[in-house]
């Protein structure tokens, strides 16, 4: 059986990610930050249905997060096959207004936390292994409404294409997935219908996306069928502003 780290794999698209990948017959190490009860609640879902999964609770903005987390993961696994970085913060305004703080917030956990989590997670990460970072439709279409955010997902889209190459002599596949605008607590202003309608406009398809319609790609990147796709970015946006 493969095990799976997925970041912020509690609610939203690491939710979906996560029931997705243990329907799939993967153990998920189901990561979050803050809030117990979802995770907890995505985790009686994926033994509900006779999947396997564990929680694992790491603030990516502490010092130490990292390695704390490496360690709660070694005392319930034996090894690592997919690591899926998916947590992620957003601090939308103005460009103008954007501080120091936000900045250095937003990279600590954007970046950061993934570029270390990776580098120490390398010695459990098994040959032929998938690391799949989830970035943004903002590293193609300019997301002025949040330049830090952008900044942050550009970065993670780099680190992709470098460490695919870095890794590709063990077998291992480095992609990003970047979704567009999707229904999930980080886009609670979708509540507005006439939010709603022109954030459905921006895809081909007229309509926002579902936790599931990422996740389900990552499976795909994550399977056995993608071995010869690395250092890609595979938009995920339902064709949002083509
Ligand atoms: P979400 O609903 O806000 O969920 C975020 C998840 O990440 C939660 O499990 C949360 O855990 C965890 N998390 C957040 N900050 C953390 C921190 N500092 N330390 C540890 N865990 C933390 O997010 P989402 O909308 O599903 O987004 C998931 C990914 O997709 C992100 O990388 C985001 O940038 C990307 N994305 C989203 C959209 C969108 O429209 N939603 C569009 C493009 C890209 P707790 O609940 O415990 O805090």
């Amino acid at each position: 059986m493969k095990t799976a780290l997925i970041t912020g794999g509690s609610r939203g698209i690491g939710r979906a990610i996560s029931l997705r990948l243990a329907r799939d017959g993967v153990r998920v190490a189901v990561h979050y930050g803050r809030n117990d009860e979802a995770a907890k609640q995505t985790v009686a879902e994926i033994e509900a249905f006779g999947g396997q999964a564990f929680a694992i609770k790491a603030e990516l903005s502490e010092p130490g997060a990292v390695a704390r987390l490496w360690l709660a993961f070694d005392a319930q696994a034996d090894g690592l096959d997919i690591l899926v970085n998916n947590a992620a913060v957003i601090a939308p305004g103005p460009f103008s207004g954007q501080t120091e703080g936000q900045l250095d917030q937003l990279l600590k956990v954007n970046v950061q936390a993934p570029f270390f989590l990776i580098q120490q997670g390398l010695s459990r990460l098994r040959d032929a292994g998938r690391i799949v970072n989830i970035t943004s439709g903002v590293t193609r279409i300019a997301f002025p409404e949040d330049v830090a955010y952008s900044i942050t997902k550009g970065a993670l889209s780099t680190m992709t294409l470098a460490l695919a190459k870095e890794l590709g002599p063990r077998g291992i596949t480095v992609n990003s997935v970047a979704p567009g605008i999707v229904e999930t607590d980080m886009n609670s202003w979708l509540a507005d219908p006439v939010a709603a309608e022109a954030a459905a406009s921006y895809s081909v398809f007229h309509r926002v996306g579902q936790p599931a319609d990422v996740a389900d790609v990552v499976a795909f990147v994550v399977s056995d069928d993608a071995r010869w796709v690395t250092g890609q970015y595979v938009d995920a946006t339902g064709g949002s502003q083509l």
